[in-house]
């Protein structure tokens, strides 16, 4: 087939750009090329913004390759747009002037499913120059990701996604399921679209491991295998959008709000992860074997298809009983690494069990999720960033309002799966339960691994785990205990977030300021404002 030309107007990119651009070039007319044979006719472009909009810009596909090597340009104000598009100036962001460059991931480059006609590739933002934008929160995963690696460690996650689901047609919440929590009975009401969801992700060469109705009426979730850090965000926008494209086409509306109703249950973003290196201080134990040569389906083969697991083998560990979330196999998730890519040498093993510390964690694990935990009210302004996330954030509705930890307690913010024993402590993770989904996942990714290595470099111990649900204990006992609440609003979070150097520095200056003043802004939004009112506003922003 014919690679598709490019305009007379557009870049003359192979005339006098370096040999990079022209690979690049190259490999984006591939795609390109492998895309119209699948009828997609528009790039989607995607990025996050800081209040946890997906926002986008498309492309058609024949100028696939003039985005990825110059960008498509973007104004750097979306860095300060609120929950209601409102624009908020900042110290650092909100002005209308200046240019950017998104330029589209080919690694991502994703068909999508439920949008026929069209593909997906999150973005990096970069400067005219090519300079990464200090406000890109993808940049700052891999930063993060790098900086873990340089001590030889590796991090696998994944996000959680619950959703909740309406007849499309209304600003107004009817579930559009009403069968019992966990009921087998929202599979007669509508298999077909919970059906078409996996197909669509699979599709997408994302590895589906549980699909279920959730607790709330009309609410599901479904969880996807673990990636290394910026393969876990890019599917967490990914699965979102696919999951709303099918809705879409079942005549369903479906919301990631925190809160749909401001009474019951909310959506959920819990994030699950392991810690992954060579042998330090656990018992020595072979590195799961890998599994090479799996097909990406969805992806287009342009790009070699990454994410094959060198830690594949493990079974999964309950995520929420069952699921493999904390399964690193068969790990073929589209679009990430493997996890710890980049260390040498065998001897690969997970460091969140099989040692000698609480609930099996090895030292250098315990640290690890030491230094979450030390930071948990801060790190709430990026996984619990609006308003209605402190609706949802309540004791005793599995949201983990809690700052505690607790094997396989589901009230604790920090839940230790150990997985199978048979599994040797592979499967083992941590899962993070006190996020939601209004939450941008490529900050909640960089937040946790900033807060983890930092737990590193104190040599940080985890409190005395806590087997109860917090709320079940008198006032007195908790505090004994040393069990706190979590932040009860946003801006105890903002508080504690616009404090912490760990994350400051991890942020940078610029985006640190602006994640704040978006906060702020949010939080005199709603000032006055009864929970009826935040969750009418916030329900189908997400
Ligand atoms: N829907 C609950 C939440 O708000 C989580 C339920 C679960 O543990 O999966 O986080
Ligand atoms: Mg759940």
């Amino acid at each position: 087939m014919n690679e598709p030309a490019l305009d007379e107007a557009a870049p003359r990119i192979s005339a006098n750009a370096g040999r990079e651009r022209d690979r690049l070039a190259a490999a984006a007319r591939h795609a390109a090329t492998n895309l119209e044979v699948r009828g997609v006719v528009c790039v989607a472009c995607t990025f996050v913004d800081n209040s946890g909009i997906t926002r986008m810009k498309g492309v058609p596909v024949g100028r696939l390759d003039a985005a990825v090597v110059w960008g498509v340009g973007a104004s750097p104000v979306f860095d300060a747009f609120g929950v209601d598009d409102g624009i908020i100036a900042g110290r650092v962001a909100g002005g209308p002037v200046g240019d950017l460059r998104l330029h589209p991931d080919l690694e991502r480059l994703t068909a999508l499913a439920a949008q026929p006609g069209w593909a997906w590739a999150p973005v990096d933002r970069r400067d005219q120059s090519g300079v990464p934008h200090p406000q890109d929160a993808r940049e700052l995963v891999r930063v993060e990701a790098a900086r873990l690696a340089e001590r030889g460690l590796g991090v696998a996650m994944a996000f959680e996604i619950e959703w909740a689901v309406a007849p499309a047609g209304s600003d107004g919440f009817a579930p559009a399921a009403r069968g019992p929590a966990y009921g087998m009975a929202r599979v007669a009401e509508l298999g077909d679209y919970l059906r078409d969801v996996v197909t669509a992700l699979t599709e997408e060469g994302l590895v589906v491991e549980q699909i279920h109705p959730e607790y709330a009426a009309g609410q599901f979730e479904v969880s996807v295998a673990a990636q290394d850090p910026l393969g876990a965000a890019d599917t967490c926008v990914l699965v979102k959008e696919t999951v709303r494209g099918v809705s879409g086409r079942h005549g369903l509306r479906a919301s990631f709000a925190p809160k749909v109703l401001a009474d019951g249950v909310g959506n959920g973003g819990h994030v699950h992860l392991s810690l992954w290196g060579e042998d330090g201080d656990g018992p020595s134990r072979p590195a799961p074997s890998g599994r090479a040569g799996a097909a990406v389906t969805g992806g287009v083969p342009a790009v070699p298809p990454p994410g094959l697991s060198a830690l594949g083998g493990a079974p999964g560990t309950a995520a929420n009983g069952a699921s493999g979330l904390g399964g690193y196999g068969p790990g073929t998730g589209a679009g990430g690494a493997a996890p710890g890519a980049g260390l040498t040498g065998g001897g690969r093993v997970n460091l969140m069990g099989g040692g000698d510390g609480p609930a099996g964690l090895t030292a250098t694990g315990e640290a690890f999720a030491a230094g979450i935990f030390a930071r948990l009210p801060a790190l709430m302004a990026l996984g619990a960033p609006s308003v209605a996330s402190y609706l949802r954030l309540v004791p005793s509705q599995w949201a983990s309002a809690y700052a505690c930890w607790g094997l396989e307690n589901r009230e604790a913010a920090l839940r230790m799966i150990p997985g199978p024993p048979a599994a040797a402590g592979r499967a083992a993770n941590l899962e993070i339960k006190c996020f939601d989904l209004a939450a941008n996942p490529y900050l909640v990714v960089a937040g946790l691994l900033a807060a983890g290595h930092a737990g590193l470099v104190d040599q940080a111990r985890l409190p005395p785990p806590v087997d109860v649900d917090p709320a079940s204990l008198d006032p007195a006992e908790r505090a004994r205990r040393g069990i706190a609440r979590l932040p009860t609003d946003l801006g105890a979070a903002v508080a504690a977030f616009a404090a912490d150097d760990v994350l400051r520095r991890a942020c940078g200056p610029a985006l640190h300021d602006t994640v704040a003043t978006v906060r702020r802004a949010e939080i005199d939004r709603f000032a006055g404002a009864d929970p009826a009112a935040i969750v009418a506003a916030t329900r189908w922003r997400y």
